[in-house]
């Protein structure tokens, strides 16, 4: 059961003190406090953990402080959505909304090569109204032998160029601890230039030591994608287990399943997941194609794969796409083969406008159809 307070209520004021004493009177049930800083206000949330089942929601609704009462289920206790459930399904990060009602999309490098690729791929993106962009530096791959990534040395230019260019957030994939503290600190380097998105990559999705790190800390968002070879439940309980830890700033990756049925894509696409993940939880859904597709494949109306199976995401709801571009995929150290060309990003955001102005329309129409319904019922 969670129990939201009244806004803005301080944890040293007497009701606040009252509500905590009478709650420590219920037999069997542990609280566990979480507070949201927001620009305008702050709101706290009380999660009452042990057999709540005989705590009558009215009761409870009417303690000290409380301004509404949810009951969850077992699943999904944070992130999930419950009955009666209102808690936001959005949050902002560096001036930038992320949510189930908004669409972002962060174009980029898979993993950051040259200090000049860098720059035409920002620069591109300004000129096309972007304000997010990916870029990797720390790459997990196959073989030991193959290109690791640039790691913090490339960290100081790639936030300094993304500042130069008006962008807010980047996705960066980390995968030790002590990344955090390497962005962190090239981040304080440079005046705070940009902010970073961190990304779990669906080969850590239940590495659950690094979701604790991850989640304890609330300065960073954080893009966890879903494990390739897991079933859903599992990855979204990998999920939770970032909020259970304190950061609910969480966005779910769907990037493609791990078998052989998908060929001749690198990933069978599970984008048909996007309403489902958008049913079960309140997280904004990201859609990764390149990762998916896998190749630059273009079917015979024209249209390049990673492009048809991103506008089925969309129009099937997703809120933010994360996917490969590059200056010259051919010399790219990672993922070349499923590279967009910077000349192919205009076409992709237009692209991408249209499959929204369709999922848009069809969430009009369903309403339409859902008014009819419940009239015809009464
Ligand atoms: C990536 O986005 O660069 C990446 C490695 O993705 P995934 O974890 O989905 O393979
Ligand atoms: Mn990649």
């Amino acid at each position: 059961m969670i129990l939201i307070l009244v806004p803005n209520t301080r944890p040293e004021s007497p009701e606040y003190k009252q509500l905590m004493a009478h709650l420590a009177n219920f037999p069997g049930i542990s609280t566990r406090v979480h507070t949201e800083v927001g620009a305008e206000q702050s709101l706290t949330e009380i999660y009452l953990i042990g057999n709540t089942k005989v705590l009558p929601i009215e009761d409870v609704s009417c303690l000290p402080c409380v301004d509404r009462v949810v009951r969850v289920s077992e699943e999904y206790r944070i992130l999930g959505r419950h009955k009666n459930d209102d808690r936001p399904t959005y949050f902002e990060y560096n001036g930038v909304r992320f949510g189930q009602d908004t669409l972002n999309v962060f174009a980029g490098l898979c993993a950051v090569d040259t200090i000049e690729h860098v720059e035409m791929m920002m620069k591109s993106l300004r000129e096309h109204g972007q304000v997010c962009t990916r870029m990797g530096a720390y790459k997990p791959r196959t073989s030991p032998y193959s290109f690791q990534g640039h790691g913090k040395t490339c960290l100081p230019y790639v936030f300094d160029i993304a500042g130069k260019y008006g962008i807010k957030v980047i996705a960066m994939e980390i995968t030790h601890e002590s990344h955090l503290e390497e962005i962190r600190n090239a981040l304080y380097q440079t005046g705070n230039a940009t902010g970073v998105m961190l990304q779990i990559g669906t080969r850590n999705t239940q590495n659950f030591e690094l979701l604790k790190i991850v989640g304890r800390q609330q300065n960073f968002p954080v893009l966890i994608k879903r494990g390739f070879g897991i079933t859903l439940d599992e990855s979204l309980n990998a999920a939770e287990y970032l909020a259970s830890e304190g950061n609910r700033k969480v966005i779910f990756g769907l990037r493609g399943m791990k078998t052989n049925m998908g060929d001749p894509h690198r990933n069978f696409v599970d984008f048909s997941h996007v309403p489902v993940v958008r049913r079960l939880t309140r997280m904004p859904v990201c859609i990764d194609p390149s990762h998916s597709v896998g190749t630059r494949a273009s079917s015979p109306d024209g249209i390049l794969e990673i492009m048809h199976v991103t506008a089925q995401g969309i129009i099937a709801g997703a809120n933010m796409v994360l996917v490969d571009f590059h200056p010259a995929p051919s010399n790219a150290l990672v993922d070349g083969p499923q590279a967009l060309l910077i000349k192919e990003l205009p076409q992709f955001l237009e692209d991408i406008q249209i499959a929204r102005e369709a999922y848009e329309k069809r969430t009009l129409l369903a309403e339409r159809y859902r008014e009819t319904l419940n009239s015809d019922v009464i």
